[in-house]
């Protein structure tokens, strides 16, 4: 996929902005602060309909002004197709395709692919269990839309049942007893939601593993060996979904106490983890600085291989100052491996990190103070 052009009305620091793209490597260049990443966040609110930078839209609003909105025109296979997003402070954004207002935000999934790849991501590897859970989350929703109504209701299910069970040990000097019929009712959606989302997370990482450790190879140029474990929460032996959701009911039945005391559900997929492991070590606690970076790497490069077998097109990639980061056999085994298979908008405050050839072959966007 292509994106042509982009236009951003009143969003963060750009007042009215068209942008063309003509190569498929764009460098945006800028001083700090002059609105480079902003450019880059409205591609990824595009794809994922999130920004890993606020969750609040009236951040991304123009500062007194109160609607902002990003359009699009992107070249797939299939044709041409116009997006637009239109975002405002304090009440609730609209979704268009090709001047189609979507009834369903979640519906504009997938027009758009994109992996964005930035400094903030070593928390991937360093982070807590939430931030793992995010970026599966956020891929299996670029890959299989319908996900993100699934993790909907899980999340809904999940926020009643522990609202049912803070309501039932309210006075903890006597604390009734959780009705059990009730609390089943409860239990059998929740193993049934969360069985759905734990067999997508299993399946979707069987896919992504190879490809990430074959990316690790690659770019580690050593006998390091990388493995990938999902660690979900309800332990499991089996994609079976009968088997899973009576893996699930039983591990909440045995936990029933532990939940009443603890006032919150501590069985289910809110609570899986992804552990990394360098040569049988985990890479959390104990990879070096440069070892978290080459994986780091190696699942975005995986990131970007999986959309574009599972879409049948490639992705486009986004590089918020990612190259300063990296040292330089990574840096060039990263450029070599974008040539020119995957649409690039790639940030910088200076070409030094650049060869000539990809320069010559680069669109150069300069940004300066939104402009
Ligand atoms: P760096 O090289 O430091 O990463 P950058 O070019 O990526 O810089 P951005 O993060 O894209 O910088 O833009 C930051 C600028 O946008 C800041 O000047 C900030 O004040 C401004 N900004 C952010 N949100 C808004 C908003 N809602 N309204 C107006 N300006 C905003
Ligand atoms: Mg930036």
């Amino acid at each position: 996929m292509f994106l042509q052009s982009l236009h951003l009305k009143q969003f963060r620091n750009y007042r009215d902005q068209a942008i063309e793209f003509s190569a498929p490597k764009t460098i945006l260049l800028g001083e700090n602060a002059q609105g480079k990443s902003n450019l880059l966040e409205a591609v990824e609110l595009l794809a994922t309909l999130k920004s890993h930078r606020t969750s609040r839209d009236r951040d991304l609003v123009k500062n007194d002004e109160t609607i902002a909105q990003i359009q699009a025109s992107l070249k797939k296979e299939l044709g041409v197709s116009a997006l637009q997003l239109t975002l405002r402070r304090g009440s609730r954004r609209t979704a268009m395709i090709n001047g189609e207002t979507l009834k369903r935000q979640q519906d504009f999934l997938g027009s758009l692919n994109a992996v964005q790849f930035s400094c903030l991501d070593l928390e991937l590897v360093r982070g807590g269990p939430g931030t793992r859970r995010t970026w599966t989350d956020t891929l299996l929703m670029q890959l299989e839309p319908v996900y993100v109504h699934i993790l909907q209701q899980y999340n809904q299910v999940l926020k009643q049942r522990n609202a049912f069970i803070k309501q039932h040990t309210a006075d903890p000097d006597q604390p009734p007893p959780l009705d059990p019929t009730q609390l089943a009712l409860w239990d059998a959606q929740l193993a049934t939601l969360g069985t759905r989302v734990i067999r997508r997370r299993a399946r979707m990482l069987q896919r992504l593993i190879p490809i990430a450790q074959s990316w690790h190879q690659a770019i580690s140029n050593s006998a390091e060996q990388l493995e990938i474990l999902y660690s979900p929460n309800v332990t499991i032996d089996s994609d079976d979904a009968t088997e899973i959701q009576q893996a699930f009911l039983s591990q909440l039945q045995a936990k029933a106490m532990a939940e009443y005391y603890q006032r919150t559900t501590l069985v289910g997929p809110h609570r899986d983890d992804i552990t990394f492991l360098i040569n049988q070590t985990p890479a959390r606690q104990y990879g070096s600085q440069g070892q978290q970076r080459t994986l780091v790497l190696a699942l975005k490069l995986s990131e970007l291989q999986l959309i574009e077998e599972v879409v049948g097109e490639p992705p486009l990639l986004l590089l918020d100052d990612v190259l300063a980061e990296l040292d330089l056999n990574r840096q060039n085994q990263l450029l070599d491996t974008i040539q020119d298979r995957f649409q690039t908008l790639i940030t910088t405050t200076h070409l030094g990190s650049f060869d000539a050839q990809w320069l010559k072959s680069s669109q150069i966007l300069r940004v300066d103070q939104g402009q």
